[in-house]
């Protein structure tokens, strides 16, 4: 027998074949954890970071939140790449809007966390000013572990039905 706190898989004695039994709310956190379609809204130098991690080096595809869509309405994961500018905010935020529920949004690097050093009257302070934020990666730009970090820390989230915001802790270039 096998356990956590939603499912248990038990093993008929002296047999190959048994069952599993799970709440709903777990079969469905599981279910989308695994089926994340993602939306990007690109639009700095953090893109040159994005591009690396969602190559074959670090390969995204392997937790299953590669497929990109450009239609908001078709995606459920907003990934916001990059500085965005109080012009863009109001575009950001219908984009948001566009998306199916359950969604979610990653703020990927410091610019899209909180405004980066950039402190000015064009630059918005963080994306959290017009959509909600779930996972903030911080780094200018931030190393594809720590995306990583960001994507499998949503992913446990979304499992658990947490929509609670998190940063993720940064990662040390190495030398
Ligand atoms: Fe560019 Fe740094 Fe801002 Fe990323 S966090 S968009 S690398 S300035």
């Amino acid at each position: 027998e096998m356990k956590n706190d939603a499912t248990t898989v038990r093993v008929l004695e002296g047999s190959e074949t048994g069952f599993a039994t799970t709440r709903i709310d777990a079969l469905l956190g599981w279910a989308r954890k695994y089926s994340l379609f993602q939306y990007p809204f690109i639009t700095a130098c953090c893109a040159m970071e994005f591009m690396s991690f969602s190559g074959p080096r670090f390969d995204m595809a392997r937790f299953g939140a590669e497929a990109p869509r450009f239609s908001p309405r078709q995606a459920d994961l907003l990934w916001v790449v990059g500085t965005i500018s109080q012009r863009q905010a109001p575009v950001l935020k219908r984009i948001y809007e566009q998306m199916a529920d359950p969604k979610y949004v990653l703020a990927f690097g410091t610019c899209a966390s909180c405004g980066g050093f950039y402190d000015n009257y064009t630059t918005l302070p963080g994306i959290d000013k017009v959509v909600p934020c779930d996972i903030y990666v911080p780094g200018c730009p931030p190393r594809p572990e720590a995306v990583i970090d960001g994507l499998l820390l949503l992913q446990d989230k979304i499992a658990r039905g947490d929509r609670t915001p998190a940063v993720v802790k940064p990662r040390i270039d190495p030398v």
